[in-house]
């Protein structure tokens, strides 16, 4: 099956015998007991069994399991390991999972952030108690690309397991597994759910190993899991990925374009660009460069607030990869020991018509 049809089919599993055309949701907590069923809902759930199916399938994993946030499900990776493990981390991470590192897992965990767009830096940070590299290629928010297939070259070596954050490309343009990832991690809350009304996270393993068991018990003992309505919505959200991840890049590739050619922009953080440091490893990686951008306005933080003011379809607020477009000045929503840009703009760029985001752009950068 290609992608598309993944997309629509492979988060169907019926077992109805009315035959419905979609899955239906099953809100039951607990099932009667008999041979292959489906026992407690915190276990699983035939919406989860679904879900976990598709997800499988997009990302070419033999395993997945859903989470009730990205967060979960990267916090999930984190328990599995074993107290007193190394992760290599990279220095531009999502600063949610960058803060469970250095606050929940302080003592327990060590890690060192290394700018991964250099694999030599991640060798060189690897030591006998490295168990984890986390890669986020494109990363949040300054789009830094890191060569997955090097990266897991170095790992590969000293059997590391490679865990990438692939919420910003998603499987409709990268799949880290194919590149020798051990594990894909998604905030399924961004473009999978697509509309900015779920909350979600997902790991995809590629093979259902030792470490992959570890973190199925952390999933299902920690209970930190998607109730069945959230499974169904994005199984259905899922289905328009591939459709949508074209509008998403197509007008994200137009509007940094737009930008860079820009009297008040300074910069324009973009891995389409051929400018940008990354673009070359983006091409050979990525099979389209996404819907995020970040761009610095000419001047300070009062500046980029008043650009931002002045949209009209661009909503001010944090999180991305819905339908409708939303910007915001990272560094005040990361708080004061951000290392973020304060005049950097992030940008999720939405599926309204192009014409109009470019006329919005145009006034409010005036
Ligand atoms: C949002 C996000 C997360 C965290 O996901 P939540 O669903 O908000 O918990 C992790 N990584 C990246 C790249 C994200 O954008």
């Amino acid at each position: 099956m290609k992608f598309e049809t993944i997309a629509i089919h492979a988060g169907t599993k019926i077992t109805d015998t009315h035959r419905p055309a979609v899955q239906p949701i099953t809100l039951a907590t607990t099932f009667e007991h008999h041979e292959d069923s489906v026992i407690y809902s915190r276990s699983s759930n035939p919406n989860r069994n679904a879900l976990e199916n598709v997800l499988a399938k997009l990302e070419h994993g033999e395993v997945a399991a859903a989470f009730s946030s990205g967060n979960a499900a990267g916090m999930s990776v984190f328990q599995a390991l074993e107290p007193g493990s190394h992760i290599v981390a990279p220095d531009d991470m999502y600063h949610g999972l960058r803060n469970q590192l250095l606050g929940i897992f302080a003592g327990i965990l060590d890690v060192d952030f290394v700018d991964m767009t250099n694999p030599q830096n991640v060798k060189n940070a690897v030591k006998k108690e490295t168990k984890l590299i986390w890669v986020e290629t494109p990363s949040n928010p300054l789009l830094k690309i890191s060569d997955i297939k090097s990266i897991c070259e170095i790992a590969k070596e000293k059997n590391i397991t490679v865990v990438c954050d692939n919420t910003f490309a998603t499987p409709a343009f990268q799949n880290p597994i194919l590149l020798g990832a051990d594990i894909v991690m998604h905030s399924t809350t961004k473009y999978l759910g697509g509309h900015s009304d779920i909350m979600g996270g997902a790991l995809v393993g590629k093979t259902q190993n030792e470490f992959w068991d570890k973190i199925r018990n952390v999933q299902i003992s920690g209970g930190a899991v998607p109730s069945p309505f959230d499974c169904y919505m994005l199984t259905r959200s899922i289905k328009t990925l591939p459709y949508r991840m074209k509008g998403h890049a197509e007008h994200a590739g137009i509007i940094a374009t737009y930008l860079e050619n820009h009297p008040n922009v300074e910069k324009v953080y973009y891995p389409g660009l051929k400018g940008h440091d990354g673009f070359s490893i983006a091409k050979g990686q990525m099979t389209g460069f996404g819907g995020m951008l970040s761009f610095l306005v000419k001047g300070d933080a009062v500046k980029a607030d008043r650009v931002i003011s002045r949209l009209q379809f661009f909503t001010n607020a944090t999180s991305l990869g819905g339908v409708e477009s939303l910007i915001e000045r990272r560094a005040a929503s990361e708080g004061a020991d951000t290392k973020t840009p304060q005049n950097l703009i992030r940008v999720s760029v939405g599926l309204e018509h192009l014409d109009d985001l470019l006329d919005d752009l145009n006034v409010a950068l005036e």
